[in-house]
């Protein structure tokens, strides 16, 4: 099995990972249902978005929770300021990433199942 970077890289950007024309703005909360240059669908049903829950969990985990351990650790703030923080941080931060999110579990998705683009692909 081999990985598409590109697309990767190309979704990761805002582009469709299929005919790379950017994606029309929307709220950070909110994902375009089909890219308007190529019809390429981007709320597949059945679960797909299931992929976008992971980034978003991953980014949150990964990236902004180890900060506030760090903040810990050098003392910046206490153990309850973090729990609090990180709290509020879990409440908002999905919100705000869930474009990014989605953007990435596309390019995850396609770049490992470039098949799926249904040709529309400028490989
Ligand atoms: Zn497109």
């Amino acid at each position: 099995m081999s990985f598409r970077a590109d697309i990767l890289a190309r979704a990761a950007r805002g582009l469709c990972p299929a005919c790379a024309r950017p994606l029309p703005p929307s709220p950070p909360w909110d994902i375009p249902p089909a890219c308007p240059g190529c019809g390429l669908v981007l709320r597949r049903p059945g679960g797909f978005f299931l992929g976008s829950l992971v980034w978003n969990y991953g980014l949150i985990a990964f990236g902004a929770l180890p900060l506030l351990l760090v903040a810990v650790l050098l003392g910046w703030l206490t153990g309850r300021q973090a729990a609090w923080t990180a709290l509020a941080a879990g409440m908002t931060l999905p919100w705000f990433l869930h474009r990014l999110a989605w953007r990435l579990w596309l390019g995850t998705f396609y770049g490992f199942l470039p098949g799926q683009l249904g040709g529309v692909s400028d490989d």
